[in-house]
């Protein structure tokens, strides 16, 4: 990620931080100002704006170590998708990365290396372990259990054992 891409980033995350800290000093001036002071808003509203600040606090760090570990084991770039994440405002860079974040990796059950689209192929391309039956009459990929090819229509029962 370039720098220019990451300071616009910034600058709306503080620009939010700061409308939203703006509006709860806002508030609290409101509260105190007027005249009818009493121990609600006195003890219980700081209280409310202190769990209040550590709920975001948590949520934040929720969505970071979520986003993290869930964009590393879809081999997609972590950190860059962890800022992304947490530094678009209103949630926004949450939703683009569920929207953008790729289906995970499938593993071959013999050497562990990702393959891709493990349902096509018949053999691993790093080991050569074999993941898929094959139709012996039109060569082509078949689930496991099928009794019959559904391309052909050849009957399968011969290859299961
Ligand atoms: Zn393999
Ligand atoms: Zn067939």
């Amino acid at each position: 990620m370039d720098k220019k891409t990451l300071i616009k980033l910034l600058i709306g995350y503080l620009i939010t931080t700061g409308i939203l800290v703006f509006l709860v000093i806002r508030k609290i001036l409101i509260v105190s100002s007027s005249p009818p002071q009493n121990n609600f808003t006195e003890i219980t509203f700081p209280l409310i704006l202190i769990f209040f600040v550590i709920f975001i606090l948590f949520l934040f760090i929720g969505i970071g170590i979520f986003v993290y570990k869930d964009s590393k084991k879809r081999g997609m770039n972590p950190i860059l998708w962890t800022l992304i994440a947490l530094f678009v405002p209103y949630f926004v860079g949450i939703i683009i990365y569920l929207l953008a974040r790729k289906p995970i990796p499938q593993l071959c059950p013999n050497c562990g290396k990702t393959i891709e689209g493990k349902e096509e192929i018949v053999f691993c391309p790093h080991c050569g372990f074999k993941l898929n039956e094959v139709c012996p009459n039109c060569k082509k990929v078949v689930k496991s259990g099928a009794k019959f090819c559904p391309y052909c229509g050849t009957s399968l029962n011969q290859i299961e054992k």
